[in-house]
């Protein structure tokens, strides 16, 4: 049984279920004055009846990654798919020290962002060789499945639990919706037993994918958007994208003062943007999360409290529980 450091449930009946390994920004922290939130980098873990038997799936291994894999261990769990937001050393950095990594059994099943012919499979021959890590790639790269996403738009990844994760495109989906089927070969698999995962391009630097996960069988909807800035306002595209869901996590690394003053240009989100676009979207609950390094746990609840004004200016009726300030360990069922 895994303890968990705090649990939220968010709807009467839970069905999509996100825990939250890693929610601090930049680099791992460890001090008397993180432990409420934790100081691991980002890394969730996403439940679904959707998803099959044996199978974790995963967003982004930061330093929170090391743990999860424990815990996936400790449940018999070999089988991992993950997706990667972006390439940022504080989204990759468990990858080379977690055991999944290492076992011979372990499977996984890897989906990230490819700019300038660089994926998945090369960025880990970077992180994985001589001088930086003693043991070479190609020494573990036969657990590897390496995917490209070359393109948020056109892409769309689907899970279904006979088939596991795999990607199709956008027209292909439509089409889908039309027939509510997923036509595999002689199989016709119906859509509501998916998860529909949905991208979008964040503002950042270097391409950086926000994850949209539609459980189609009880209609629940998680956006998780990190490494994302502010100055692009609220296009049209990320509106659609954070539509309605019941859980968005969004990057609010900084107070509004600290990013006039000091960080505009780092690709990273403050209270009142974070605020708008929950506003804007329709989304009935925010996390706030990918936490400043240098932030205590004290200022970390000043970010929650700068959202929350944000909010009620925004939408009079907003109540306290709305906002919340991730952490690490943190379970939440929608
Ligand atoms: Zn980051
Ligand atoms: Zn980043």
């Amino acid at each position: 049984m895994i303890e968990y450091l705090n649990i939220v449930i968010l709807t009467g009946r839970p069905d999509l279920k996100i825990t939250l390994y890693g929610t601090r920004g930049s680099i791992p922290v460890s001090r008397p004055d993180v432990q409420q939130h934790g100081g691991n980098t980002t890394c969730l873990r996403v439940e679904s009846a959707a998803l099959p038997e044996g199978m974790a799936l995963v967003v982004d291994a930061g330093s929170g990654y090391v743990p999860l894999c424990g815990d996936l261990l400790k449940e018999g769990i070999f089988n991992i798919s993950l997706l990667f937001s972006h390439w940022h050393h504080d989204h990759t950095q468990g990858l080379c020290l977690a055991p999944h990594t290492f076992i011979p059994s372990a499977r996984l099943n890897v989906w990230g962002p490819c700019e300038d012919d660089l994926g998945p499979e090369g960025v880990f021959r970077h992180l994985m060789r001589a001088p930086f890590f003693p043991v070479d790639f190609g020494f573990v790269q036969e657990r590897f499945d390496c995917h490209n996403i070359k393109s948020c738009t056109d892409q769309v990844l689907i899970c279904h639990p006979d088939v596991g994760l795999t990607s199709i495109s956008q027209e292909m989906l439509e089409e889908m919706e039309q027939a509510d089927v997923w036509t595999l070969g002689e199989r016709d698999l119906p859509l509501d037993e998916c998860l529909v995962i949905k991208m979008w391009r964040t503002n950042h630097p270097q391409m950086t994918i926000s994850y949209r996960f539609e459980e189609r069988s009880s209609g629940k909807v998680f956006v998780f958007l990190t490494d994302h800035e502010n100055t692009d306002g609220y296009p049209t595209e990320l509106l659609s994208h954070v539509s309605g869901a019941d859980l968005l996590v969004q990057d609010c690394q900084y107070s509004r003062e600290r990013y006039d003053t000091q960080t505009k240009g780092f690709g990273h989100g403050t209270p009142d943007y974070c605020a708008g676009l929950m506003v804007k979207g329709g989304c009935r609950k925010l996390g706030i999360t990918h936490h400043d390094p240098g932030a205590h746990d004290e200022q970390v609840q000043d970010r929650v409290k700068e959202t929350l004004t944000a909010l009620r200016q925004l939408d009079t009726e907003a109540s306290e529980e709305a906002v919340f300030a991730c952490a690490d360990l943190m379970c939440l069922a929608l």
